[in-house]
């Protein structure tokens, strides 16, 4: 299985807590940066033929529809896509109308992925959203009406002033929508951000004048602690598989059938092609990703150079370690045969002393399948809850 990424990188406007490669949109270095796409996705192999492909950013969908149309009728035309194929596209709230999801969809995009984060006012301005919860509602209901029977649904969790209530509400007005899938991330502060700097040197200062616990009136700007977290990923556990969803990746949750294959090819060590400003690609036991620097990547598409910035070939010790915390990261764990087959390793032998130490630590487990002789490891719920912890030997 061959996925592609093709990456975006313009906003209309920088989210406090992005790290994401991507800039302010503007037209004119949208409509190069198009071109240089045209000419990149030449560099792959026109017989490749590819099962999925996910086009994220960045806001692929501050494109206009006519530059948008363009760009995913010239992927499909150059590449053959297998029957059951799933090409997603990210959508933002507030860059979205009627005829931009009709023309995408008309196009070959059969799943949407829209970033709602939080269906609480305060909490989408303070993190510098530019939609409202009405237009991230309203985003959904346009997506389904274009024909989309395929709509996945990006919440963040651990927001600054969030407490458990207010969780609870974005997670049941999500399930209200009836997306066929759901990711919840927990807000995570990266370097470099602007969360980052009001965290570290100014907490005082509020980013959002609506912004709730942020220092609109002297308060601190204040994460929410560990506790409140793990109380709200242990909610949103509960709640959204007795609403029907299957709990299959750490963070992601759908209806059955309605996994992000994307994904899963990305945590199954799948070969995948990335085009775009930064992106990454996993092909031939070797990982590379483009320059991140936009004027460098026009550059040098237009000199007809490579824009690969670095490479590195996966040594057999980094690809095991690489299956296992990757492996890890799916509910289902690890088919322990499939991996001495694929790997020629014995897990249980090779890690025996950590997946002792984490078997009686309660986070990690054996299961023996009955009807298929199947054993996998897997993590537990507490081992869910402390991954990090677990993935941190592993790499
Ligand atoms: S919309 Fe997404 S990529 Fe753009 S700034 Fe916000 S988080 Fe980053």
């Amino acid at each position: 299985m061959t996925s592609l990424y093709v990456h975006i990188p313009f906003c209309l406007k920088r989210c406090i807590y992005c790290d994401f490669v991507s800039g302010i949109y503007d037209p004119r270095k949208a409509d190069a940066y198009i071109d240089a796409l045209d000419k990149e996705v030449l560099n792959i192999p026109e017989k490749t033929q590819i099962s999925t492909l996910f086009i994220g950013g960045g806001t692929p969908t501050a494109l206009s529809v006519h530059a948008l149309s363009n760009m995913i009728r010239n992927v499909f035309s150059r590449f053959s896509f297998i029957g059951d194929y799933e090409a997603t596209i990210e959508a933002n709230p507030g860059t979205v109308d009627k005829d931009k999801f009709q023309a995408i969809r008309s196009s070959g995009i059969n799943r949407v992925s829209i970033g709602i984060q939080s269906f609480d006012d305060d909490e989408l301005s303070l993190l510098g959203r530019i939609h409202s919860s009405d237009e991230a509602e309203q985003a959904v209901r346009l997506a389904r009406d274009a024909g989309f029977k395929n709509i996945g649904t990006d919440l963040i969790y651990g927001i600054p002033g969030q407490d458990i209530l207010s969780w609870r509400k974005t997670l049941e007005k999500a399930v209200r929508l009836k997306p066929e899938h759901i990711s919840t991330y927990e807000l995570t502060v990266e370097k470099g951000t602007l969360l980052y700097e009001y965290l570290m040197f100014r907490p005082q200062s509020p980013p959002s004048p609506r912004g709730r616990g942020t220092g609109g009136g002297g308060n601190k700007f204040t994460m929410p602690d560990e506790d409140k977290i793990i109380e709200m990923y242990e909610h949103t556990i509960d709640y959204l598989t007795a609403e029907g969803y299957s709990h299959y990746e750490i963070s992601n949750f759908s209806l059955p059938g309605y996994e992000c294959k994307h994904n899963l090819n990305y945590w199954d060590r799948g070969e995948y092609y990335g085009i775009g400003l930064g992106a990454h690609s996993f092909m031939y036991g070797k990982r590379f990703h483009n320059t991140d620097n936009l004027e460098d990547y026009l550059k040098t598409i237009s000199e007809g150079k490579s824009t690969v910035k670095e490479t590195e070939l996966i040594t057999e010790e980094k690809a095991l370690s690489e299956a296992i915390f990757l492996g890890l990261r799916k509910t289902g764990g690890i088919n322990l045969e499939s991996f001495s087959k694929r790997y020629r390793v014995n897990v249980l032998g090779r890690f025996e002393k950590e997946i002792k130490e984490f078997q009686e630590a309660g986070l990690l487990e054996i299961t023996e399948s009955e009807c298929s002789y199947e054993t996998t490891l897997r993590f537990t719920r507490k081992g869910l809850l402390l991954s990090n912890e677990v993935f941190a030997r592993f790499i």
